[in-house]
């Protein structure tokens, strides 16, 4: 079974899955959506209302800045794959909750495992907060943080929300800026450089690293 397949197969368990929360509210699961082959996985907060009528992820106005943020850096939507924490959208766009990031959280696991990305940009802090706990957006945004995730390492780029650039000129500059480390990741990996010498982190829900030393980095 290719990648294809088998997202395929995890969006209709999710739509089977009637215990997820905030289904009633929603008109469509907003499953994620791009190309499954790619390096460059992109996760945000849940659907908004255009996400909602179209079941599509970033499809408003924060969709159209992400696809201009992309463009910035010479990539297109088809070159990645763009993702929400939770798949319904939350009733008036309120925050989604602790339990119903929970709920959703072994599909959105399945998920990365399939697509086995390099690169993990997180948007907002809901998603920032998967793989970094206990950070502050404000102090991280744009540093490139290495995360053990099935059993390799995964950079994760933690990213301002568009919507928040779109209200705020300076976060928007921000944005714009940091956006260039998914090029300089792109272009100059981990792997090949120096990681040895960047913290190591682990992420609540990812698997532990069993390697001693790069513990002693956190
Ligand atoms: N905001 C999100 O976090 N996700 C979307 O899909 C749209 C807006």
């Amino acid at each position: 079974m290719d990648k294809s397949q088998k997202l395929a197969g995890l969006k209709q368990k999710m739509q089977q899955d009637m215990s997820l929360p905030l289904r009633s509210g929603a008109t469509n699961l907003v499953f994620g959506e791009g190309n499954p082959d790619t390096k460059v996985y992109f996760i945000g907060e849940g659907p908004g209302y255009f996400e909602d009528q179209q079941a599509r992820p970033f499809v408003g106005q924060a969709g159209k800045l992400l696809d201009k943020l992309l463009e910035s850096i010479n990539l297109k939507r088809a070159d990645v794959y763009i993702s929400n924490i939770v798949r319904f959208r939350p009733p008036e766009n309120r925050d989604p909750t602790e339990e119903e990031i929970e709920s959703f959280r072994p599909y959105v696991d399945e998920e990365i495992s399939i697509i086995d990305p390099d690169i993990i940009v997180t948007l907002g802090r809901f998603s920032m907060n998967k793989f970094l706990p206990g950070t502050k957006i404000s102090q991280i945004h744009g540093q490139s943080k290495i995360v053990h995730l099935n059993e390799k390492k995964v950079t994760v780029l933690p990213m301002y929300h568009p919507a928040a650039a779109l209200r705020a000129g300076a976060v928007m500059l921000q944005l714009q800026k940091d956006f260039q480390e998914i090029k300089k990741t792109l272009e100059n990996p981990p792997e090949t450089n120096d990681m040895e010498d960047k913290p190591v982190l682990k992420g609540t829900s990812i698997e532990e690293s069993k390697d001693e030393e790069q513990l002693k980095l956190l």
